[in-house]
């Protein structure tokens, strides 16, 4: 996955009960909706964990 902004690399970032995708760049945060259609299977695989809380 990367930002739309600036290519770095985006990580799954828990924030108590919400994730979010954030740049290890830039520190642009990505809603998970934001990003849905470009997820590669690596981000998935780690989304699955937190299934029960994504969609906020
Ligand atoms: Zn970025």
């Amino acid at each position: 996955m990367k930002c739309k902004k600036c290519s770095g690399k985006l990580e799954v970032h828990r924030q108590c009960r919400r994730v979010r995708m954030r740049c290890t760049a830039c520190g642009q945060e990505y809603q998970i909706h934001e990003v849905a259609s470009e997820l590669d299977r690596e981000t998935e695989e780690i989304l699955e964990r937190y299934t029960a809380i994504i969609y906020d």
